[in-house]
């Protein structure tokens, strides 16, 4: 295995969405992170294609971009227009192909759950957005350290943080959360009173939709636990730089995340927990 050069170690970005979930896999989270230090370790990774529940929710977070560029304009946000939107962006992001899945089995399915989501965001989510500031890019360099903790938050308003999660669920987002906030912290001098994930659901065709709610999270605990995992990741990025090689990386083989479809690690040298034996 070769080492790493210096310039590798110049400078690493955590990156806010990070922060969560790592722990449900830190040796897969690491290589999705790190790709480069594992290739340049000699560890070659597996291609993951594009997955029908990523193009859904970047679609979803492409309508919401252009309703809050309407907002910041003084524009009246119009849901047709934000479905077009919606679905272009789906379009593009399936144009080289996408696994589908047991909720979006083929596009027809996933625009009809994107026109729910986007009803729910125009009638739910919109109408308690107040004094939207921007939904800009977040980047902060850690004092003393050679990491930069990088963010794009869905939406800064005056007071608070939001974000939109179009997953299962939108519960366990402390530390993405608390990444934002310490994001906030360091370009303004001020933690924002609020921390709010917008979960809206992608929800199966034959149900009735759910409709979107706001989950608030506590602003202390996200703060904390986006410490703590700023931490853990510092160090296993120091780790693996002096010693490359994924051994010192704990690895999770009963996540619902360890196999192919999800882990480009799944069946390689990276991670030979998940090697069959012959
Ligand atoms: S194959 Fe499984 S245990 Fe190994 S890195 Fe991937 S998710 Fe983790």
């Amino acid at each position: 295995m070769s080492g790493q050069n210096a310039e590798d170690t110049a400078e690493y970005i955590i990156r806010a969405s990070s922060l969560s979930g790592w722990n449900d896999c830190p040796r897969r989270n690491f290589a999705n992170a790190y790709k480069h230090l594992v290739k340049n370790a000699g560890y070659d990774l597996r291609e993951r294609g594009k997955l029908v529940s990523g193009a859904f929710g970047t679609s979803v977070h492409a309508a919401a971009a252009h309703a809050m560029r309407q907002k910041l304009s003084n524009l009246r946000v119009d849901e047709d227009d934000l479905n077009d939107v919606c679905v272009a962006k789906f379009d593009e992001e399936i144009a080289d192909g996408v696994s589908w899945d047991q909720s979006s089995k083929n596009r027809e399915n996933a625009i009809k759950q994107m026109k729910a989501c986007i009803a729910s965001y125009v009638y739910d989510v919109l109408p308690s957005i107040k004094d939207v500031e921007s939904f800009e890019r977040l980047d902060l360099a850690m004092v003393k350290t050679d990491k930069n903790l990088s963010g794009h938050a869905d939406l800064v308003t005056k007071t608070s943080i939001r974000d939109i999660k179009t997953g299962r669920s939108g519960d366990g987002c402390h530390g993405q959360m608390g990444g934002y906030a310490l994001l906030q912290l360091a370009n303004t001098d001020k933690l924002p009173d609020e921390l709010i994930v917008d979960h809206i659901p992608r929800s199966a065709v034959t149900k009735p939709y759910p409709g979107a709610v706001a989950i608030k999270y506590d602003v202390r605990v996200c703060v904390a636990e986006a410490a703590t995992m700023i931490d853990i990741i510092s160090r296993t990025i120091d780790e693996f730089v002096k010693k490359p090689g994924p051994i010192l990386i704990p690895a999770n083989t009963m996540s619902i995340l360890c196999g192919e479809k999800y882990c480009t690690a799944f069946g390689t040298d990276y991670c030979e927990l998940s090697k069959k034996v012959s």
